[in-house]
């Protein structure tokens, strides 16, 4: 009898080890670790995943983008990854090739495959014969319509990184595309009626999303400097012919010459990211902010 006692005492024991061991190991270690450029794509990903994969970003919130460097924490974070969702811009091709040294093993997905980008908007001031950046655009984050593609290529990747979980990620999926055909919807609509169709911004982010909706951006910042003292007076001439009242600037970029072109235009300056981590969410928002911008008068 005490005997039995003592066992049913040592597996309760090793039982409760057991669960402990298991507490230790925290879940979120065995999951996939799965990479992407910017915040939104964090979105992307996770509508699809859910919690199965731990995402990481790396463009932090409130670094420009465009000629971000990794640190070195986060070097060695990729060279455990098991996938990075790449958004095909050019900060990306100096330094994926150094990771691709650290981990061969990382799959690289390029979330711009099959979007036929535009060409970067073509500055005003070409005709004075400056030197501009030849290039493509790469904000195709900020077009409702190719983030459906950019969702097809994760959602794909994702289901061959994680075939067990494949009737979620369908189910989300579908969930995922419904919410950006009922936000697609609204932006149609609300644009249909704008009386203007031009806006000023400082960093020309919004090309894809200017090109979907019949809109045109103009931008301030000139192949990514500041405008010279003359160029901003070109820049004011313009927006005062052309009647345009509301200037995007971003918290990534500085505001400067966007409030110094509101004061002499009577515009205002409205602060929108094109970075905010929760995509739809700010995607409506920026909608609804210009929609109601480009009504007045
Ligand atoms: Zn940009």
């Amino acid at each position: 009898m005490r005997h039995f006692r003592l066992i049913s005492i040592l597996i309760l024991i090793s039982s409760l080890l057991l669960g402990a061991c298991q507490t230790l190991a925290s879940p979120d270690s065995e999951k996939p670790s799965v990479f992407v450029s910017i915040p939104p794509q964090k979105y992307f990903v996770e509508r699809i995943a859910g919690k199965t994969v731990n995402v990481s970003i790396m463009v932090e919130p409130g670094a420009e983008p465009h000629t971000y460097e990794p640190k070195p924490a986060q070097m060695a974070a990729l060279a455990n990854a098991d996938l990075y969702f790449s958004i095909g811009d050019s900060f990306e091709d100096t330094w994926l090739v150094r990771i691709i040294d650290t981990n061969p093993d990382l799959q690289i997905i390029d979330t711009a495959a099959g979007i036929e980008k535009r060409p970067l908007d073509i500055h005003m001031h070409e005709e004075e014969g400056e030197d501009h950046q030849e290039g493509l655009d790469p904000h195709i984050w900020l077009s409702p319509r190719l983030v459906k593609i950019q969702a097809r290529t994760i959602y794909d990747a994702l289901v061959e990184l994680n075939p067990e979980e494949k009737v979620d990620y369908d189910i989300n999926f579908v969930a995922f595309l419904r919410d950006i055909n009922i936000l697609e919807t609204n932006l149609t609509t609300g644009f249909a009626d704008v009386s203007q169709h031009r806006f000023m911004v400082y960093h020309p982010s919004w090309g894809y999303f200017a090109d979907e909706y019949g809109l045109e951006q103009i931008a301030i910042e000139i192949g990514g400097t500041e405008p010279s003292p003359s160029e901003l007076a070109s820049i004011i001439e313009q927006a005062k012919s052309n009647d345009i009242h509301v200037i995007f600037a971003q918290p990534e970029f500085n505001s400067r010459f966007a409030d110094t072109i509101a004061e002499q235009i009577d515009g205002e300056v409205l602060l929108i990211s094109p970075l905010e981590e929760n995509w739809m969410k700010n995607m409506d928002n920026l909608g609804n902010v210009l929609i109601s911008g480009l009504s007045k008068e």
